[in-house]
């Protein structure tokens, strides 16, 4: 059930409805944003109380996509849940695990080798139970998502950080870590903060060099990398509607860049036109049947100050191109001031690669506007001076620019087309370079830019800017060149300018495609087997966690007070560790070696009660669980900050760990471990951190009566025969006592299924 028209259909039939009520109980005009959120509200939420920012309110997806790095996790632990097919609607990407070196095929070929293992468990796992399969090839997840699922009015979550690109067809999409998306697959409420709201006001038309994604670089300027942050940002105004979708999906996409929940554009002409050209003409005429509901309320138009909690306007007939870098997506240039800035800052004023792709900026529009300038290079006689790498966003868009004629012109110039992949963006990159600790600058049309991100050398300076100017730079093959006024010497040696790039919103003869390279999956998973090896180290199926023994916690050991600092990474380090994130005791063995431990200032050396040695945390865990003791984590301020990665609080679980006492926690990671079934404790008294000695013996007393807004006690026996008890608090509500109870949030819905009331 990856594609359910009869789930779209019921999200229209209620719109109305839910619309009218919550105007009621909102008392005012609406945003687009607050339709689509109010329509998704879970059917337990009874709260009246939406203030933004400040609540925390339930909600029912309508579906979940996932990307093949993340995936894995999420999956391995909705296994967990017991059911036989996934909750709503879902499909698994292969995009991340693919790098680009030499071309498409032998790249493809490659990857297909090399995690043979991992696509195999995707494939097997997502037949087995209902979920839609995009083999590697098929294209990165979120022009995919946007092909084929996106829908306006809808909600979906989306295991990785851009998958607020379908905002570009009117859905509210927002990223979360897997335990989210594990959670709605597995039929539970999906929470999030309600969200401020910014508004985007669009005037004038783009014309020239100008490209929706210079819309997002100006607004990257102007807001920063943090000044989305828990906010939804609705675009709107004629501009808005002039844009097509997959121009919108660019703007929405790389909202993710200013730290937007999510960004989002109201149902028009644009969005029903690509429904229709992606084969939805069906999706396009419902859509249009509930209009007035999928755009923001009249009033909100006339005087969008007093409805969004920011309005920011501007003019596309103004909007210059722009390229943003290095080092951060908001460090925003308009063309024209970009050479200065180049010569300013002695930025390496030689392009050695430009590169096109992403899920930015991989459209069929984005393609052929470049490829303009390619046909260009081919007629005027110019050939690329950086090396220029083009990646498709998906097989349909890159089987119908071949088709159409446009992949040719690249390989006259000197491009190489890459795999349907995210490749160079999330650095799946083979880069030959002569020196690795070099300046040198790159330019892409990806959306992140940061140090190290796509080739994971320091000194590689990379600039965002759309893919028609990346196109131009790679002819120039110089970063003062400025395509709006300057010429460039052929190989004829003739000065010759480029004219203003032309493109197709939509292919004119219409989408087509051999192999999408989708897999549906069975009607009936049952008889299907999950394919993961006993040997294998990348993937590893899980048990359930184990219940609570139903008394307080005795005799547990310090594993560790950390001191300062304690974030995801602290606790669940990345980079090569990724490579384990579907095996979860492999992937344990990172356990808390970036934190520091505040008896010794070191990382990763802590105290083996039993031996009296010092060693790594992790092994020191595994001793105490061989042993059948029971450890605490002791912790600081904002325990747990950073990503949602659930690997932070399955490790220590896994490991034996039985309670994080903290001074405070960040609130994401908090709700992952009692999701996990641990206890996430805080200091009633902060000051009490300092008693915790390198030797303590620790119980936790009062589970037996464990009640919300109750607080527990924790003793410590010191090694010299006295003790301390200290009042804990905890934000357990009595949901989340039977998950504790239980073991695992999983493991009540796992009773549930097996024995339906
Ligand atoms: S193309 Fe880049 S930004 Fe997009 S999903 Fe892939 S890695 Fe993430």
């Amino acid at each position: 059930m990856a594609f359910d028209i009869e789930m779209i259909k019921k999200v229209y039939e209620d719109l109305p409805g839910k619309v009218a009520h919550a105007r009621q109980v909102v008392g005012r005009p609406l945003t687009l944003a607050e339709k689509i959120l109010f329509a998704h509200l879970h059917p337990s939420m009874d709260t009246k109380n939406f203030e933004r920012g400040k609540n925390y309110v339930d909600f029912a997806p309508d579906r979940v996509a996932m990307q093949d790095a993340t995936a894995q996790m999420a999956l391995l632990q909705f296994m967990q849940a017991g059911r036989p097919q996934v909750a709503v609607p879902s499909t698994v990407h292969c995009d991340h695990l693919i790098q680009a070196k030499v071309g498409a095929a032998e790249d493809l070929s490659t990857a297909l080798n090399s995690n043979k293992e991992v696509f195999e468990f995707l494939a097997s796992v997502s037949n087995k139970y209902g979920i839609g399969f995009w083999k590697p090839g098929a294209g990165i997840i979120h022009q995919v998502v946007l092909e084929n699922y996106a829908f306006p009015g809808g909600m979906m979550i989306g295991t990785d950080s851009h998958t607020p690109n379908a905002g570009g067809l009117g859905m509210i999409a927002i990223g979360v870590g897997g335990a989210d998306a594990c959670d709605v697959m597995a039929g539970l409420a999906w929470e999030l903060k309600w969200p401020k709201l910014i508004g985007i006001k669009l005037t004038g038309r783009m014309s020239g060099w100008t490209a929706s994604k210079d819309i997002i670089l100006k607004v990257a300027g102007i807001l920063t990398v943090k000044g989305g942050t828990g906010a939804i940002v609705e675009y709107f105004g004629d501009g808005a509607d002039s844009l097509s979708a997959t121009g919108k999906a660019t703007i929405c996409n790389m909202g993710a860049e200013i730290g937007a929940t999510c960004s989002l554009f109201a149902y028009d002409e644009k969005m029903g036109g690509y429904l229709r050209a992606t084969d939805r003409a069906d999706v396009a005429e419902l859509a249009s049947g509930v209009a007035e509901h999928l755009r923001p309320d009249p009033e909100v138009y006339a005087s969008p100050e007093k409805y969004y909690d920011q309005v920011i306007e501007i003019n596309l007939d103004e909007l210059e191109p722009h390229v943003n870098g290095p080092f951060t997506p908001d460090l925003a240039w308009p063309i024209s001031k970009f050479a200065d800035a180049v010569r300013t800052n002695n930025w390496p004023e030689k392009l050695e690669v430009a590169l096109i792709g992403s899920c930015t900026n991989s459209s069929y529009e984005d393609i052929s506007r470049s490829v303009s300038i390619a046909h260009q290079a081919v007629e005027k006689n110019l050939k690329t001076k950086s090396e220029f790498t083009i990646s498709p966003g998906s097989e349909m868009v890159r089987y119908t620019v071949e088709k159409d004629g446009l992949l040719q012109a690249y390989d006259v110039m000197g491009g190489v087309v890459m795999a349907n992949a995210c490749g160079p963006c999330i650095g799946q990159w083979a880069r030959h370079i002569d020196d690795p600790n070099r300046k040198n600058s790159i330019i892409t049309s990806f959306n992140r830019n940061f140090a190290k991100r796509n080739d994971s050398y320091a000194g590689t300076h990379a600039f965002v800017a759309s893919p028609e100017i990346v196109t131009a730079f790679a002819l120039a093959g110089d970063l003062t060149f400025n395509p709006l006024t300057d010429t460039l010497i052929n190989e004829d040696g003739k000065a010759v300018k480029l004219d203003e790039p032309k493109g197709f919103e939509l292919p004119p003869h219409g989408f087509s495609v051999e192999d999408a390279g989708y897999q549906a999956p069975a009607e009936n998973g049952e008889g299907v087997e999950v394919l993961v090896s006993p040997d294998s180290q990348r993937l590893q199926l899980l048990d359930p966690f184990p219940e609570w023994e139903g008394t307080d916690l005795h005799g547990l050991r310090l594993l560790i007070k950390a001191k300062g600092k304690c974030t995801t990474d602290h606790i669940s380090m990345a980079g090569p560790w990724l490579k384990f994130r579907g095996h979860l005791d492999n992937i344990s063995n990172n356990m808390l070696i970036g934190a520091i431990n505040g008896f010794n200032d070191s990382i990763d050396k802590v105290k083996n009660q039993l031996t009296g040695e010092y060693g790594p945390v992790p092994a020191t865990a595994r001793a105490y669980k061989a042993a059948g003791i029971g450890t605490i984590v002791v912790g600081d301020e904002n325990y747990g900050e950073g990503s949602s990665r659930e690997h932070a609080a399955m490790e220590p679980r896994h490991l034996g760990v039985r309670a994080i006492l903290v001074k405070s926690f960040a609130r994401i990671h908090e709700t992952n471990l009692k999701k996990q079934g641990m206890l996430g404790l805080t200091f009633a008294k902060k000051e009490d951190y300092d008693l915790v000695q390198e030797d303590d013996v620790i119980d936790i007393v009062g589970l037996t009566s464990f009640t919300p807004g109750v607080p527990l006690t924790v003793v410590l026996h010191h090694a010299d025969g006295t003790e301390d008890r200290i009042s804990v608090n905890h934000t357990y509500n009595e949901q989340q006592i039977e998950w504790f109870k239980a073991g695992a949030a999983l493991n009540i819905i796992r009773r549930q299924v097996l024995q339906p009331a």
